[in-house]
């Protein structure tokens, strides 16, 4: 996106990519059929770039959501809408938004140099000069945008080469974490898989600091497995639970899962009594089967320590006021995270206070531009860093043009 909007701004321009092949990472996002950007309005999509969103103001007021809407839209490429304002090419293909682009490039006479890997920048005296590739060769450019990627799945080529460039630049490059990756949980029934493939839907997880407080809470579905919790509300709270750790390197972190969020712990134990005087002969767990999934129900009558082959009629009212409260806040100890490398976001990067927001310049040196997630600036799964890839992208491309 950084050289369509350079090249359409009349600059020579040229990617080099150490790859086979441009947009690697693109063609396997969202699950193969690219979430390329989210419909929310400007303030609501800021609040889900958690990793320093406010930064985006200036770079979405010059591209943003609706503008990468209408330039695949203008191309002939349908976007379709599904939950949560999400947006993919109704092909259904990530491929599709790879292609576009790659199309774009190659019509607005872009140089595409392949399987050559910058090794530094080239800087005189406060201005860059041009990139030096592994082979020894130099190659002279006015402006170079840095668009490398992080470091999270390095197989398509984000193995994080630019940040010492950024340093040797003057650049601070923050602590680099995984964000949206899976949650590694220290429990026994982890352990011994008795819950491994089971998803809960529309719950809410609720990330604790040491002191009881709630960091985050987080609404959607869930999915235990064989290592701990992954789905879309486990990914989200993740980098809490790193930063938590991190705090408190010795400290398992408390998570809790709310199954039914609306509903307080009084009406369940309303519901629980009733059922008791209905369906009292019935064992609890065949009594109480179609308020959680069987196996997720187990796990909470064990947790409560109800024999689930129990008759709900023998069931005190304290056992059922103890089985809500784990219903609306079952405990779990997060001991970390999946790696950086298997995480879908790098945290962390170059920092953005020494970035022009409305230029993507770097305030270091001259002619020197950054994009994308090579940036200290991550957002939620959801469309949103690729949003912020096109938009930092474009904002780039377009300024480092008038450095010709
Ligand atoms: C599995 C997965 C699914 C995802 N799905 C989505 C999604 O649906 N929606 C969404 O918004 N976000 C998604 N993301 C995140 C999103 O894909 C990235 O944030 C985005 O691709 C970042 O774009 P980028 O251009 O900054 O970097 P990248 O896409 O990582 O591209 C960096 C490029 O730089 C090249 N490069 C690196 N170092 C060098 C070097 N030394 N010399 C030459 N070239 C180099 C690499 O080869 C690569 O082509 C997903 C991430 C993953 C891992």
């Amino acid at each position: 996106m950084a050289a369509v909007s350079a090249a359409t701004e009349g600059a020579h321009v040229t990617i080099v990519d150490k790859g086979t092949k441009l947009g690697r990472k693109l063609a396997i996002s969202g699950g193969g059929r690219c979430n390329v950007t989210n419909r929310m309005e400007l303030g609501q999509l800021i609040s889900f770039i958690p990793g320093n969103g406010k930064f985006m103001h200036s770079p979405f007021s010059v591209f943003n959501n609706e503008d990468i809407i209408a330039y695949f839209e203008n191309l002939g490429i349908r976007l379709k809408e599904e939950d949560m304002g999400r947006m993919f090419p109704v092909t259904d293909k990530a491929q599709t938004v790879v292609e576009t682009l790659l199309r774009e490039i190659k019509r607005l006479g872009v140089t595409i140099q392949t399987n050559q890997r910058v090794k530094s920048l080239v800087i005189e005296a406060d201005q860059i000069a041009g990139i030096r590739l592994e082979n020894g060769e130099e190659q002279r450019a006015d402006a170079v945008i840095v668009a490398t990627g992080g470091t999270s799945v390095p197989h398509t080529g984000s193995t994080g080469d630019a940040y010492p460039w950024a340093k040797a630049a003057g650049h601070t490059v923050t602590d680099l974490y995984p964000t949206e990756v899976p949650i590694t949980l220290n429990e026994p029934f982890i352990k011994n898989k008795t819950v491994q493939g089971l998803s809960l839907r529309d719950v809410q997880m609720t990330v604790w600091n040491k002191k009881k407080k709630t960091i985050v809470t987080h609404e959607g579905d869930v999915l235990f497995t064989h290592f701990g919790l992954s789905g879309p509300i486990a990914l989200r709270c993740s980098q809490y639970v790193v930063k938590e750790r991190k705090k408190n390197p010795d400290h398992p972190v408390t998570l809790t899962i709310d199954l039914y969020p609306e509903t307080s712990v009084h009406k369940l134990v309303q519901q629980f009594e009733q059922r008791k005087s209905d369906d009292g002969a019935k064992s609890i767990k065949n009594a109480l089967s179609n308020v959680a999934p069987e196996r997720y129900l187990a796990l909470l009558l064990e947790h409560g320590d109800v024999d689930k082959d129990t008759p709900l009629r023998n069931v005190t009212t304290v056992q059922l006021e103890e089985l809500a409260r784990l219903f609306k806040a079952f405990p779990l100890r997060a001991n970390g995270t999946l790696s950086i490398e298997k995480a879908f976001v790098t945290g962390g990067g170059v920092s953005i206070k020494e970035i022009v927001p409305k230029t993507m310049a770097s305030k270091k040196k001259r002619g020197l531009y950054f994009c994308g997630e090579v940036l200290d600036i991550h957002g939620y799964t959801g469309g949103f860093n690729i949003t912020v890839a096109f938009s930092t992208g474009y904002t780039a491309g377009k300024n480092a043009a008038s450095d010709e």
